[in-house]
């Protein structure tokens, strides 16, 4: 299978094409029909398989496809663990999609709060953040999640070890009940499983 036969728009595949890439690695043959057909996911993956252009990539064909619910707000709400993982999948996001105008936003503690809001405030279509910052900027009313599509949570076995959940699920109840979320963890432990009870609808799995 190629790239080409993924039915992604021209634009998404002219940004794969100068990666150099024209064959996708097993999860993204999985993941991504699975996704573009607008199901749940539960994915065990672990980091260099693919994983983040798996998801990336039919989330930017989703998205540049349909209207948005509410300009302005962000579409895409990718939760990660850390710092790096979540500048990694901005990174991913304005590779894959250089040729699309969406706007993205990448958010997480450490830093000043001042650049985060401005970008927040601007209009973002994908944001990328860790929980804690992010519920930091909803308390401030700057951030609103009234208008995600897609809900990721990348690599969640480690929020949940680095005692995330409570921050997580201050997060889900802010988000619209009707949306697509995707699930990827490096292990399905019971605790994961229990997460995704919760939070997935009649969710495809997905293992590498
Ligand atoms: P990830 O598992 O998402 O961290 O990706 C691991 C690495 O594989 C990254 O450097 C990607 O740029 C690269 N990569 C992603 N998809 C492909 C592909 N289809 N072919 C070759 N390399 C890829």
């Amino acid at each position: 299978m190629k790239f080409t036969d993924l039915g992604l728009r021209a634009e998404i595949l002219r940004a794969i094409d100068a990666q150099g890439y024209d064959t996708p690695t097993p999860i993204q043959a999985q993941a991504i029909p699975l996704v573009l057909a607008g199901h749940d996911l539960m994915a065990a993956a672990q980091t260099g398989t693919g994983k983040t252009a798996g998801f990336t990539l039919p989330i930017l064909q989703l998205i540049s496809s349909r209207p948005a619910r509410s300009a302005r707000r962000p579409r895409v709400l990718v939760l990660t663990p850390t710092r790096e993982l979540a500048a990694q999948v901005g990174e991913s996001v304005r590779i894959y999609g250089q040729h699309l105008s969406l706007k993205t936003a990448v958010i997480f503690g450490g830093v000043s709060m001042g650049p985060q809001e401005k970008a927040l405030k601007a209009g973002v279509d994908i944001l990328v953040a860790t929980p804690g910052r992010l519920l930091d900027h909803l308390g401030q009313g700057i951030a609103n999640l009234d208008g995600v599509e897609i809900l990721v949570l990348d690599e969640a076995d480690r929020m949940l070890d680095m005692g995330f959940l409570p921050d997580m699920k201050k997060l889900f109840a802010r988000l619209p009940k009707e949306r697509q979320t995707l699930l990827y963890s490096a292990t399905f432990s019971d605790e994961i499983r229990h997460l995704a009870t919760g939070l997935l609808k009649e969710p495809r799995s997905v293992e590498v």
